[in-house]
């Protein structure tokens, strides 16, 4: 049994590893999640005082925060496949399982997901 907050710390230390910064992690163990009326807080520190960050819900559609936690690597819109056939140079590439032209970057595809599922931080543990 993962609780909501672990969630979120295993999901916040994944995108630190992979790049992510925001003003106010100086110290990933110091890293908090805060539940306030039925929302959930990231909670930082500047090495002196306690900030509170931003919303889960809001940081998770974060633009830079998906990259870093899903990654860039490029996709089939249609089947997520990654074995892509063509050439980055002219800008056309195909899914060789479904022959799906329209391809996006991984965290492109989930973010999309994410906006669909009914509980997204259920939706992100399966990342973790
Ligand atoms: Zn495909």
């Amino acid at each position: 049994m993962t609780t909501k907050e672990e969630i979120v710390k295993k999901a916040i230390e994944k995108t630190i590893k992979n790049g992510w910064h925001k003003k106010f992690i100086t110290n990933v163990s110091k890293v908090t999640v805060e539940c306030n009326d039925g929302k959930y807080w990231l909670c930082g520190d500047n090495g002196l005082t306690v900030k509170n960050i931003g919303e889960i819900e809001v940081i998770l559609f974060d633009h830079s925060f998906c990259k870093a936690f899903w990654g860039t690597k490029k996709v089939c819109s249609d089947c997520g496949g990654s074995d892509l056939e063509g050439s980055d140079y002219v800008g056309i590439s195909e899914c060789t399982e479904c022959d799906n032209s329209y391809i996006l970057q991984e965290w492109e595809l989930y973010i999309k997901q994410l906006a669909l599922a009914e509980d997204r931080l259920e939706y992100i543990k399966q990342f973790i």
